[in-house]
């Protein structure tokens, strides 16, 4: 396919409002590449060169970008700058300079998507001295030999600023519809991609191999797996009978989730949302090599700082603010990491279709008993309430964040929150007992003494995972410092759009629309009934709200979680469930 074709894709994309018509125009472009061109092609649609895992970036700034559309249409560097700051964006501004250009056109023949993509990687493959001016040439040659509408595209893309829209699931859908003609297949898609994290992987075995093709792909070691997740229930009872009465029990550490790859010596880690991190954990990945005893294994696990003198776990927020303070290297020797393995994903061979009592046996035999860095998460199995709840209180008492109860008979289910793990956490009186994670939808400008920030608050929401739409449930307000309000305005200014994107729903205006990508951590006192939000109100009318809601952690951002990993609306519909249930009788 020429890449001119694509661009008029991306610009159909661009100004559709209904995730529908999305899946039908993806849909539509995927037909018409050749098999060996779709994963590139889905990469470009995401705006990202390969899989997020492998880590690719285009190291190109806006400045190098500037200098590239100066190059390529003749105008000076000042005047590229002068009507960027007019326009506001960067890819417009190429398109319009193209058009107005006197240099000609210089070639006569035109990119296909295979060149384009291959010159982007070369751009974010080229590093060291020098490459600067060779980032700049490369684009710059791409610029003069393209139409404007080419140009736009060509800017946005190594910018990241395409902004399609398009989420991971709203993709596999299109694959549906463009391989099968319907979008019944898309559950089946869904948990390829939940194995092997990698859509343009998906879409080259689904045009060369069709579904079955798919069905057949297998976990492998160094491709993350995408994680799965725990439910919640607010009393040992309830977890129990859910359970059938015998359930395993393990102490919940609030750390960072670390995903280990292992073969032989070579050692690699994946955090919750899929990134590599194995540069974050240096003495992690050396015990893994020193001390696991398994050739090929993935397993997973919680790394959280562990203070030797007073022999307790560091929380969170303290295990990443003493990594940012003292650097990597220095933390790892005054408070050293420790991870606690919980599951076994691989060994030799897939174990995530094997129950948990088989997987958490392998898991036993693999981690060496004298090793004080890799430990096995405490767990115990249990038969009666009382015992869980014990369990519970010296957890809890121990400083941790409560329990995760394990379905002894269960799957790994990838990618999914479902009961076969639960979580219990302690509460807080007046609180709910968990906190939810709300995506950033938007954005008001302050007022009073906050006009000087110009930032007087966002506006959240939370994710449906089955319409892949966003809806909102709360405003928030107050509880920002200085710093916090700085911060969100400068990231969210970046990522501003024009109008509400295609999957927000929402009855509230904000002052500044942005690409749902930014994703907060917010407490709050109770959950309530709403006409204002659409959280939950999908066909039913009233949604769901928070009251007092505060964001908490050391930074407002969190740097694990994207857009589709906030707090779900069924999620949150539960736990609306479970506090009418548990409001007469506080939890400890
Ligand atoms: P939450 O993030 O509150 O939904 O809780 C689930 C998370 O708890 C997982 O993603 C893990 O990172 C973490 N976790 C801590 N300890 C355990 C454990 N023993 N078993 C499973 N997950 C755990």
């Amino acid at each position: 396919m020429e890449f001119k074709e694509l661009a008029s894709f991306y610009e159909k994309l661009e100004g559709l409002s209904s995730r529908l018509s999305m899946i039908e125009v993806m849909s539509d472009l995927f037909k018409r590449l050749r098999y060996d061109e779709v994963d590139k092609v889905v990469y470009m649609v995401q705006g990202v060169l390969a899989a997020p895992y492998e880590g690719v970036e285009f190291g190109l700034a806006v400045k190098m970008a500037q200098e590239a559309i100066s190059i390529a249409t003749g105008v000076s560097k000042t005047d590229v700058d002068t009507m960027y700051k007019k326009l506001g964006d960067l890819g417009s501004t190429a398109e319009k300079l193209r058009s107005v250009s006197k240099l000609k056109r210089m070639t006569s023949s035109t990119y296909t998507v295979e060149m384009v993509y291959n010159s982007m990687l070369k751009i974010a493959k080229t590093s060291g001295s020098g490459s600067k001016g060779l980032k700049i040439r490369i684009l710059a040659e791409m610029l003069a030999a393209s139409t404007p509408l080419e140009c736009r595209y060509l800017i946005r893309y190594p910018l990241g600023q395409l902004r399609l829209g398009a989420g991971d699931y709203t993709v596999l859908e299109a694959f549906s519809l463009a391989a099968t003609g319907s979008r019944s297949s898309k559950e089946l898609l869904e948990s390829a991609y939940n194995i092997c994290s990698d859509l343009g992987y998906v879409a080259k075995v689904l045009f060369k191999d069709g579904v079955e093709g798919v069905g057949r792909i297998k976990v492998s070691l160094f491709r993350p797996i995408r994680p799965a997740l725990a439910e919640r229930l607010p009393t040992a009872e309830q977890i129990l009978k859910k359970m059938g009465g015998r359930c395993a029990v393990e102490q919940k550490y609030d750390g960072f989730r670390c995903q280990v790859h292992k073969k032989g010596k070579q050692v690699r880690i994946y955090s919750r949302n899929l990134e590599e991190t194995t540069s974050m954990f240096p003495d992690i990945v050396a015990e893994a090599a020193r001390s696991i005893k398994s050739d090929s294994a993935i397993f997973e696990g919680e790394a959280l700082a562990f203070n030797e003198k007073t022999e307790e776990f560091m929380p969170f927020q303290e295990t990443i603010q003493r990594k940012r303070k003292h650097g990597i290297n220095a933390m790892a020797e005054s408070m050293p990491l420790h991870l606690m393995a919980f599951d076994l994903i691989y060994d030799g061979k897939s174990y995530m279709e094997r129950p948990y009592s088989e997987r958490r046996k392998l898991l036993e035999e693999i981690v060496s008993k004298d090793s004080d860095r890799i430990k096995l998460s405490k767990m115990v199995i249990i038969e009666s309430a009382e015992r869980l709840e014990r369990f519970f209180e010296d957890s809890v008492g121990d400083g941790l964040e409560g329990i995760v109860a394990k379905d002894l008979s269960a799957q790994y289910v990838a990618g999914a929150r479902g009961f076969g793990w639960i979580k219990m956490k302690r509460s807080y009186k007046g609180e709910l007992s968990d906190t939810v994670d709300l995506v950033v939808l938007g954005y008001y400008l302050g007022k009073g003494s906050r006009a000087e920030f110009m930032f007087g608050g966002l506006l959240c929401g939370v994710y449906d995972k089955k319409r892949d739409m966003f809806e909102t449930i709360s405003r928030i307000g107050t509880g920002f410092t200085e710093e916090w309000m700085r911060e969100l305005r400068e990231k969210l200014s970046k990522i501003r759009l024009k109008s509400k994107p295609a999957r927000v729903e929402s009855l509230i205006e904000p002052d500044f629309w942005v690409e749902p990508k930014y994703v907060v951590t917010v407490r709050a006192d109770e959950i309530t009934r709403s006409p204002m939000h659409t959280c939950g109100a999908y066909k039913k009318g009233t949604g769901y709200a928070l009251r007092f809601p505060r964001i908490i952690g050391e930074e407002p951002i969190r740097r694990d979680k994207g857009a589709e990993d906030s707090t779900t609306s069924v999620e949150v519909i539960e736990m609306f469930e479970q506090q009418k249930k548990v409001s007469t009788k506080p939890h400890p």
